[in-house]
């Protein structure tokens, strides 16, 4: 088991799904884990509810903790919308969450990170990331965008104890696929029969990733994407 005692972690959209795995994961472990979300959070050190499109979350953070390691995880999917279907709003709206904050908390965090000669950033992307299919138009540029982010990210600063890396989960059973499993639930068992695992994957398995990903045990992975996705992307 991997020990993050005396570290102190971000992870953004704690409250849910795959964050919220992470905060646990990262709890258990002996980290300190500050979760922030737009829904409240339970069981965390330190919570902080706001947006993380703000840039005034990010730097109320920098301003009061020093952390060792980030999860940039909070997103929003949009509706599978091609360009036709997306509005201006829409397409800035997706890009604003899933793109612009992780630049923003990136940027806040890492002049204390450079100072102390050590930062870990774990970007959430996806197989919408690596693929077209995953999302909409709006979706798959951000996810694109995120792994661009993370490879630049880590090329600029990797010489000064920064390490960045993206995942790319697939089929990840939690409340941002609620409609899949509604109704009759076929758009649920078409994606499990897609996937050549056969099943969906519960949040704690993208959580345990980002854990070793955190970890000493992955010191020399530097700007790289590492898909979750039971092989999705093996096809
Ligand atoms: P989720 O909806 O369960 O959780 C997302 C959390 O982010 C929610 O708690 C939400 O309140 C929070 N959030 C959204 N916008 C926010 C904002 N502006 N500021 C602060 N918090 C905000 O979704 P999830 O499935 O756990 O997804 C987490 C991440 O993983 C997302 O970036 C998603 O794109 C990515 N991802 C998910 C899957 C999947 O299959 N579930 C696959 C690949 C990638």
């Amino acid at each position: 088991a991997f020990d993050f005692s005396g570290k102190t972690v971000v992870v953004t959209g704690a409250a849910s799904g795959i964050g919220a795995a992470q905060a646990t994961a990262f709890t258990a472990a002996g980290a300190r884990v500050i979760g922030v979300d737009l829904q409240p959070m339970t069981g965390l050190a330190v919570t902080i509810q706001a947006d993380v499109s703000q840039p005034a979350t990010a730097e109320t953070i920098a301003r009061d903790y020093a952390p060792d390691i980030v999860c940039n995880t909070a997103g929003i999917l949009d509706s599978y919308q091609d360009v036709a279907a997306t509005d201006l709003a829409t397409w800035q709206h997706i890009l604003n969450v899933d793109l612009t904050s992780q630049f923003l908390m990136i940027k806040a965090l890492l002049p204390g990170m450079l100072k102390r000669g050590h930062g870990i950033f774990i970007n959430m992307s996806s197989i919408a990331g690596l693929v077209g299919g995953g999302g909409g138009v709006a979706y798959t540029a951000a996810k694109h965008a995120v792994i661009g982010l993370t490879k630049q990210l880590d090329l600029d600063y990797a010489a000064r104890g920064i390490r960045a890396n993206a995942l790319a989960p697939g089929a990840i059973n939690t409340p941002m696929n609620a409609a899949d499993f509604a109704s009759d639930g076929k758009m649920a068992a078409w994606v499990a029969e897609e996937t050549p695992a056969k099943r969906w994957a519960k949040p704690e398995e993208v959580a345990r990733v980002s854990l070793f990903l955190a970890s000493d045990a992955a010191d020399y992975i530097h700007g790289t994407v590492i898909p979750i996705d039971g092989g999705w992307l093996e096809k």
